[in-house]
């Protein structure tokens, strides 16, 4: 019988700002950390996010109004939502399920279970910032999206609804409200704003990444650049296959985002896992300042994010699996349109694109908790289009699952177990 107060051995496969933020959460209770992943910490698919922590994020992907617009996706090759027909067979069983969470009933359900995790995710960063003296790296500018037309901000009054019965706190601004808050926009595109004033902004996330790993490692945590193979049980804990062999621990942590289903399923629990591909262009130093928060503008499919290097035009919501090859042509398309959002933006070269994999459940929750299986393997993965927000939030709730504390969120919403 394994004595939860006691130091464990503990291995965190991944190294994404998820596993990273784990290992910090294990280190600093004492553990002995053993983080697996061949690249640099948050160096995938952590890295070329929005940047935001979205505070108020409590709509799930599949709503009616998204399952409605979702014929149009499929078929149309310029929009930001693309199902490629290779994958699509593939992608049967999770779009069933997509659809089936995207009734009025479930939605709700969604909402209320995405809340205590977002409601949480700001103080989680800033507690797990702090261990790391990282601080400075978030920011609290909010989140803001700006809407072209009465009609358009209509059209969200379900999400607005669903905000309204968790307690979210968002302004509503008109043209000089949302030009107040971002002198760089286009003010003929910004006649209507929604900002959500508590939400964070983190400038560069792979920074945030390294800074948690590097901080677990002054805790004792060592990171090893393998794959892991393959992963078991043992009756007193969990033996990970890697590049350099097998060796053992008293628990394991699943945090390798798009990748974990198959680990998962190697240790007994199934999973309902696909990846929605999203893309970045970057464009030079010279644009950071352009704005001053993320500002998505729904109508063009895109949010601006003002990162570390440059101004970021993020979009796009592609189901293509986990090895075809990236296709820039819809993000390419919408330069155009950024230049014309942010007129300081034209002539502004392209520095860098970039296409990352978004570890998306049907049902939009995340996989936080013990295995059904047994309390020797925890899961931290499917964080969809919300992986920063809830990365260190789910940190401290590995964390309390190992220690045996009370869990600070009720876990049950986001147990395995509900892809039986
Ligand atoms: C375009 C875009 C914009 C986004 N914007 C936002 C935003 O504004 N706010 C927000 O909250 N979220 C956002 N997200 C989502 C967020 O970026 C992801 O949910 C998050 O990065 C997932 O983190 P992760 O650690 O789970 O996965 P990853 O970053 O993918 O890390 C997983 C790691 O596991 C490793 N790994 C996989 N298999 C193995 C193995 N067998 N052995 C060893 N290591 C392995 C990989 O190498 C990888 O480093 C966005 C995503 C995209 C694509």
């Amino acid at each position: 019988m394994m004595n939860p107060a006691a130091p464990q051995d503990i291995a965190v496969i991944g190294a994404g700002l998820v596993g990273s933020a784990c290992a910090l959460a294990l280190a600093a209770d004492g553990h002995r950390v053993t983080i697996y992943d061949p690249d640099p910490p948050g160096a995938g698919t952590s890295s070329g996010n929005a940047g935001g922590i979205v505070t108020g994020a409590v709509v799930p992907t599949a709503t009616p109004q998204v399952l409605r617009a979702l014929p149009a996706y499929v078929l149309d090759r310029n929009g930001p939502a693309v199902l490629r027909l290779r994958h699509a067979s593939r992608a049967l069983p999770w779009l069933w399920r997509f659809i089936r969470a995207g009734r009025p009933a479930e939605v709700a359900r969604i909402a209320a279970a995405l809340w205590p995790l977002v409601d949480a995710s700001l103080a989680a960063h800033r507690h797990l910032a702090a261990l790391a003296n990282a601080a400075g790296m978030i920011t609290d500018e909010g989140w803001l999206k700006v809407y072209a037309s009465d009609a358009e901000f209509a059209a969200t009054a379900p999400d607005r609804a669903l905000m309204d019965r968790c307690g979210v706190r968002y302004q509503v601004l008109d043209r000089d409200g949302v030009m107040a808050l971002e002198p760089g926009l286009n003010p003929d595109l910004a006649p209507i704003g929604l900002h959500q004033p508590e939400s964070g902004f983190v400038r560069d996330p792979r920074g945030l990444a390294q800074s948690h790993a590097d901080a677990a490692c002054a805790r004792g945590a060592r990171h090893l650049r393998q794959r892991v193979r393959g992963v078991a049980r043992r009756p007193d804990g969990v033996t990970v296959h890697a590049d350099d062999g097998p060796q053992d621990f008293d628990r394991l942590v699943i945090a390798a985002g798009a990748w974990s289903a198959r680990l998962a399923r190697q240790l007994g629990d199934r999973v309902s896992l696909d990846t929605e591909r999203g893309y970045h262009i970057g464009f030079g130093p010279q644009t950071a300042g352009l704005l001053r928060r993320p500002v998505g503008l729904p109508a063009l499919g895109m949010v601006l994010s003002p990162m570390r290097g440059g101004l970021r035009l993020v979009s796009g919501d592609e189901l293509a699996g986990l090895t075809a090859p990236p296709d820039f042509r819809r993000i390419r398309a919408l330069v155009p349109a950024a230049q014309r959002a942010v007129p300081g933006l034209r002539g502004q070269p392209v520095a860098s694109e970039w296409m990352g994999f978004r570890p998306s459940t049907p049902d939009s929750l995340p996989v936080i908790g013990v295995s059904p299986q047994g309390a020797r393997v925890v899961h931290a993965f499917g964080h969809g289009h919300l992986g920063l927000t809830l990365a260190a939030i789910t940190a401290l709730m590995v964390a309390d699952a190992v220690a045996g504390r009370p869990p600070r969120v009720d876990p049950a919403p986001y147990g395995i177990g509900r892809f039986r």
